[in-house]
């Protein structure tokens, strides 16, 4: 068996902790983060916010004369998650930001998601019922559910901006996706005012 450690980046000759985050960039120049719902039916989103925002993605493998991939050209970054919630992407957003100092995230719901057919009592009540587990502490209790698509996209922008893992000057958005016309709408934007130069 291979020694899998080997093919850690803190394992490489090269490798100085002291320079490695000024690197990284190099390799990919990822500056936005989009958060959705994993249904499959709104596979596109990620491409749809890239031609909305500008961004490369999915983009493609940069190799090396050795056939290695030593970056890619993607700007754009995906978490996906059910309802596509910014409170399970927020650990991907601060470890994003450490390698990357990215620029902005970007959350979508989408038209006819599993999350607004039930609420989040409901959910919380059927473990109770079907496996005699309480979940109720377990997860952030407004973001179990959608119950109104613009209470759910501003409830996640501002769980960003008031999340110490989420740097102030970050533009943040929350946008519908609608799956059957692949229409994007702006619901939410908080946008940091700029210091004077
Ligand atoms: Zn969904």
């Amino acid at each position: 068996m291979p020694n899998f450690n080997d093919f850690q980046f803190r394992k490489q000759p090269w490798y100085d902790a002291s320079t490695i985050r000024d690197l990284i960039p190099t390799f990919i120049p990822m500056k936005t983060i989009v958060v959705y719902c994993f249904d499959p039916r709104a596979s596109e989103i990620p491409k749809k916010v890239a031609e909305h925002f500008g961004e490369i993605y999915p983009g493609e493998n940069i190799i090396d004369e050795h056939g290695s991939r030593v970056g890619h050209t993607a700007t754009l970054f995906t978490v996906s998650n059910a309802g596509g919630r910014a409170v399970a992407a927020l650990q991907s957003v601060s470890t994003m930001e450490f390698l990357f100092r990215m620029q902005n995230v970007v959350v979508v719901h989408h038209s006819f998601c599993g999350a607004t057919a039930f609420t989040a009592d409901g959910i919380i009540d059927a473990f109770h019922h079907d496996h005699g587990a309480d979940i109720s502490k377990s997860y952030d209790h407004d973001s179990l559910c959608i119950e109104d698509y613009e209470k759910s996209l501003k409830y996640d922008v501002e769980l960003l901006r008031a999340s110490p893992g989420v740097p102030k000057h970050f533009n943040l958005y929350g946008l519908f996706y609608n799956i059957d016309t692949g229409e994007l709408t702006e619901v939410v934007r908080d946008i940091p005012a700029r210091k004077p130069a």
